[in-house]
């Protein structure tokens, strides 16, 4: 079932689009993560479905009501800003007994909402203490437990790990992954962070100037990106201009020829086409006097080893590739020494470079 439609909806700015034209389903239950790079309408976005703007044009309907100029404080979502917005004088059981207190909720129902909200977040020890007396990390969870304290049919973060340092960020990311999944509520993310919304969400919405470039799986825009833009932004890749040569394969920038295989993408002109590996799928080998198809000969530049995964660059004659694998994958690395990188043909895509227009 389908909890939020967007229509064509548009946002201007004077002459200028923000928001141009995007049409989306939002599934029940489901995280959605809206992803982009700054100034790409997400925020905007984020706040034409919760009322805080209206569209220039289009129409925004939940559960079945057009409810595009119907005023936030009607329409029964919770939200959490980058700011978080807590009340700095009141406790964090008052924080979160907030939006109750708004609706008039019977003091009895208050508080055993609020003890179960404590619970969930796991900070029932703190409730009388002053939201000012919190680490990032409880702050988080006492607005988030705010945001759904009156029980709201859809969630709508904006950047709300932001100001948290990286491991917090990345412990937060799981638990209100858990939080979320848990109660079952509809969840729409605002991010610029690749790797949140690879870890979070059911569904990603990668956002370029305004239009949304691309929607699906995480996982599926990683392996199948629909345009450079998206691949970059998606995960690490190597992005090389290429040419077709006319016998099911490519011309790489140093001259070299190899095989793509089963191309989901036919491009129409051979100035558009890039050919995409992740650094994941690029084998790395010691060389030998064989020759195989799709092997390069280069030498490897740069190492980063971080234990858990080593990262080499090599040079291959008029680019560069990266590649990730392991110490064990490929012991004996060091800089200087002459490798072969085999790109299979499965794991090369072509893409087009075109952005949008
Ligand atoms: P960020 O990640 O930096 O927050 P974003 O993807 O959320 O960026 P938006 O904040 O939605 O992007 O902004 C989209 C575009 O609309 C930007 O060019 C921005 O300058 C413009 N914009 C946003 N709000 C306003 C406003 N109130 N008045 C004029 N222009 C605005």
């Amino acid at each position: 079932m389908t909890h939020l439609t967007l229509q064509a909806v548009t946002k201007r700015f004077n002459a200028a689009y923000a928001v141009d034209h995007v049409d989306l389903s939002v599934p029940d239950g489901k995280l959605v993560c809206f992803l982009g790079p700054s100034g790409c309408g997400k925020t905007t976005l984020l706040r034409m479905i919760a009322g805080l703007e209206t569209p220039s044009s289009g129409s925004v309907t939940f559960a079945g009501r057009d409810i595009t100029h119907l005023p936030a404080n009607q329409r029964d979502f919770g939200m959490v800003f980058q700011s978080l917005a807590l009340f700095p004088h009141m406790s964090v059981a008052e924080n979160i007994a907030y939006p109750l207190r708004l609706r008039k909720t019977a003091k009895a129902a208050q508080g055993r909402r609020v003890t179960e909200l404590l619970e969930l977040i796991q900070l029932p020890h703190m409730a009388n203490r002053p939201v000012t007396q919190l680490s990032g990390g409880q702050r988080q969870r006492v607005a988030i437990a705010r945001a759904i304290a009156s029980s709201p049919k859809l969630l709508l973060l904006d950047e709300p790990l932001s100001a948290l340092d990286a491991k917090l960020r990345e412990a937060m990311q799981v638990e209100i992954r858990l939080l979320q999944q848990r109660l079952g509520i509809t969840t729409i993310m605002v991010t610029h962070d690749q790797r949140e919304a690879m870890t979070m969400a059911d569904e990603i919405v990668v956002m370029e100037k305004g239009r949304i470039a691309q929607v699906g799986k995480p996982l599926d825009i990683y392996r199948n990106p629909v345009s450079e833009f998206v691949a970059d932004f998606i995960g690490l890749g190597n992005i090389l201009p290429v040419t077709l040569d006319g016998r099911g394969g490519v011309t790489l920038p140093g001259g070299q020829q190899i095989v793509v295989a089963n191309p989901a993408w036919v491009p129409e002109s051979t100035a558009d086409i890039r050919l995409l590996i992740r650094p994941e799928d690029v084998c790395v080998k010691h060389v030998t006097t064989d020759s195989y198809p799709n092997h390069l000969a280069g030498t490897v530049t740069f190492i980063r080893d971080v234990g858990a995964t080593l990262e080499a660059t090599i040079d291959c004659a008029g680019f560069t590739l990266t590649a990730a694998t392991t110490q064990r994958e490929t012991p004996g690395l060091t800089l200087g020494m002459p490798v072969l990188a085999e790109l299979p043909a499965q794991a090369c895509k072509l893409i087009a470079a075109r952005p949008l227009q």
